[in-house]
């Protein structure tokens, strides 16, 4: 039997979500940027960020392969490309989380590949203590322990995303 115990309710969520908007508005400062949402976990928190951003913003989309059930593969594939030109522009990835560090990892060395003018990194959740590779985030919701989430774009077998929480999945 399934058993969700809610982490971060609906109301913590938007809350921390309005504060990263307000500090990615001031960084930005009038700049038009690119924002390149991971799908699929990350497009709850584009959405909602993007919506309270007010930082003018082209959206893309990129998709990477990442977990079998629980378990991370380690192994990254890129399963949708990027579809504008992104060269000499401002990109900001605004991915669910980051575990390991490999998709970012990946993603950051992708993006870097194609010479954007800047590149940032939002992150709605990190669990810290899963690092296995060093990448430097520049907006992070919240630290989380190591526990397997779902809910608010966050899936089991592609199911609970739609989840307005985040919980964790107990067995
Ligand atoms: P990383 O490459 O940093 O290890 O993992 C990033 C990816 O792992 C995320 O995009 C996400 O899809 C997945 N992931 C990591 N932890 C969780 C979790 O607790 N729940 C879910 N649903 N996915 C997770």
């Amino acid at each position: 039997m399934l058993n969700l115990e809610v982490m971060l309710d609906e109301e913590k969520i938007q809350s921390r979500i309005s504060e990263l908007a307000k500090e990615i508005d001031e960084d930005y400062n009038g700049k038009n940027i690119i924002v390149v949402c991971v799908l699929r976990g990350a497009i709850y928190f584009t959405v909602d960020l993007t919506k309270k951003m007010k930082t003018q913003t082209e959206l893309d989309f990129v998709k990477v392969s990442s977990y079998d059930g629980t378990e991370s593969t380690g192994r990254i594939d890129l399963k949708l490309e990027l579809n504008e030109n992104i060269e000499n522009r401002d990109v900001l990835i605004v991915e669910d989380i980051i575990d390991t560090g490999y998709t970012l990892k990946f993603l950051k060395e992708y993006i870097m590949k194609k010479n954007p003018k800047s590149l940032k990194i939002a992150v709605l959740l990190d669990k810290e203590e899963r690092r296995k590779v060093q990448i430097d985030v520049d907006y992070i919701g919240f630290k989380i322990p190591n526990k397997y989430v779902v809910g608010y774009g966050f899936d089991y077998n592609n199911t609970y995303r739609n989840l307005p929480y985040i919980a964790n999945l107990k067995s």
